[in-house]
């Protein structure tokens, strides 16, 4: 009975607390806890745009998404912070208490004893034998055993069938010795156990020539050895190691059509390693490939297009997508969402120029790293832009816009188009070398990412979700492309004088 009671006045309340709901809608999206240990407080709060804020006497602007914020100093011991918001003629006031401690409590921290670390290692560690793995599909090697969020960093991808021994495992990765002193890692799940085991080999002659969409460097070899490759500036060149391997390669024929390849050359850096040095005659590089036909390996350097954009083929990816919806915005926008926005404007912009576009995504699917490069391959790109936004750092001051590469060859463009986006007005967060993204890794077209802004400032969010800044930036990027082609033409034109310019006329 006395619960029937209870639970009477209960309703009541909860009638009355109805009837006395807020009109203007307002929620604490960040900086609502009740105890802080930082004098500097970030305050982040939604409701309807077109309203007005005002917070402790400072009017603040509310964004078109409906966010706002200010940064406050906070005074030892309690706070109130008094938000009044107005609708028209109707204003509510909202009081929020925050406690400012500047003594944070000490919360010990997860130390491990150096036995309980080796425990560790040893259990994961292989006994040293002798054990034989190969490459599977989309296989590659990393330097070591270090890892962040985009896994650790890549030293090539390698091509299936290739003979590996394992001295060690750690984690998910073997330990695979290239040559006597040379070791790198394996992920487990690119490795099929072997039957065969690798051993040093003589190298065979070699072959260069010009095949077609290629300059081809064919390289004979008694078996599939490991490899990796890069690509070096000032002179332009692609090297290639080849672990195993004994120079025996004595006759080396370079036919005399090619278009890209100056010369090629070799040196034995150590007893069981070979270097293929591949000089090129111009200062910009298209991309190539490497991998098996039989025991050979064969590298395909792939031509200059034509530099316009006319007629190119362009890869453009919208990163995330799906149940991957990437940094999420303060009052909800999506980053997968903008990153499609943003692609379907340059898409536009480009195939208003005669660009052919290859999209990763058309909609909203998540797609894997390895089927968005997948489509790329198949689809014989000239260049690639991966479109991302960025997260992290203060919600009302963007650390700006920025665009990463992972080969060096491909710096250039990655400086061009941010040299373009900062026209934009916003702040350089920097050209990012050497960035482990497995869009950039691959080295068969020049790639490049673009992380446009930051979806946690309310500020850039706002300018993400607006049509027209999207819509400027994809002309920024339409620029910057142009001014990369017009870059490439003018060196080819300046480092040879017979050249004749790709340029198309316009
Ligand atoms: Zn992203």
């Amino acid at each position: 009975m006395k619960h029937l009671k209870f639970s009477l006045v209960l309703f009541i309340l909860v009638l009355c607390a109805g009837s006395l709901r807020a009109e203007i809608p307002f929620k604490v999206v960040r900086g609502g806890q009740d105890t802080v240990y930082n004098k500097n407080h970030t305050l982040i709060c939604i409701t309807e745009p077109g309203n007005l804020a005002i917070i402790n006497d400072t009017q603040v602007k509310v964004l078109p998404t409906g966010a706002f914020g200010i940064e406050l100093q906070l005074k030892e011991g309690d706070n109130t912070i008094e938000i009044s918001l107005f609708k028209n003629k109707m204003r509510e006031i909202r009081e929020i208490y925050i406690y400012y401690s500047p003594n944070k409590p000490i919360v010990p921290e997860k130390t491990m004893t150096l036995s309980q670390a080796r425990n560790i290692i040893d259990k994961s560690t292989l006994q040293e034998r002798l054990l034989y793995v190969t490459s599977k599909e989309g296989a590659y090697l990393q330097y070591g055993d270090g890892d962040d969020r985009l896994g650790g960093s890549k030293i090539s991808y390698v091509d299936t069938g290739i003979v590996f021994k394992v001295v060690g495992a750690i984690g998910d990765l073997y330990k695979v010795q290239l040559s006597q002193n040379r070791f790198a890692y394996l992920p487990m799940e690119y490795a099929a156990l072997s039957e065969k085991i690798n051993s040093t080999v003589n190298t065979g002659s070699w072959y260069v020539s010009n095949a077609g969409k290629y300059d081809r460097v064919r390289i004979s070899l008694p078996e599939k050895l490991p490899y990796s490759s890069w690509s070096e500036l000032d002179p332009t060149t692609i090297c290639l190691d080849i672990y195993g391997a004994m120079n025996n390669s004595n006759w080396i024929t370079q036919m005399a059509n090619l278009q890209e390849i100056d010369y090629v050359d070799l040196r034995q850096v150590e007893s069981d390693v070979l270097r293929v040095i591949i000089k090129m005659k111009n200062k910009y590089q298209w991309g190539y490939s490497v991998k098996y036909e039989g025991t050979n390996l064969v590298i395909d350097v792939k031509h200059a297009p034509e530099l316009s954009l006319r007629g190119m083929r362009i890869g453009l990816d919208a990163g995330h997508g799906g149940s991957a919806s990437g940094a999420v915005g303060i009052t909800g926008v999506k980053e997968k969402d903008i990153n499609l926005a943003l692609v379907r404007q340059v898409q536009r912009v480009l195939e208003e120029k005669g660009a052919t576009v290859i999209l990763s995504r058309q909609g909203d699917e998540d797609l894997t790293m390895t089927e968005r490069k997948k489509i790329f391959k198949d689809n014989d790109i000239d260049l690639l832009l991966s479109i991302h936004n960025n997260a992290g750092g203060s919600a009302l001051v963007s650390p700006g816009t920025s665009t990463y590469y992972k080969h060096l060859s491909n710096r250039d463009l990655a400086a061009t188009m941010l040299n373009r986006l900062l026209e934009m007005g916003f702040s350089n967060y920097g050209l990012v070398g050497n960035f482990n993204f497995s869009l950039a890794a691959p080295t068969e077209y020049p790639a490049v990412l673009l992380e446009v802004l930051f979806m946690s400032c309310i500020y850039d969010e706002a300018k993400l979700a607006e049509p027209a800044n999207q819509k400027m930036i994809a002309k920024q990027v339409l620029l910057g492309l142009e001014d990369y082609l017009t870059k490439v033409d003018e060196s080819m034109v300046n480092d040879n004088p017979k050249a004749k310019s790709k340029k198309k006329k316009r």
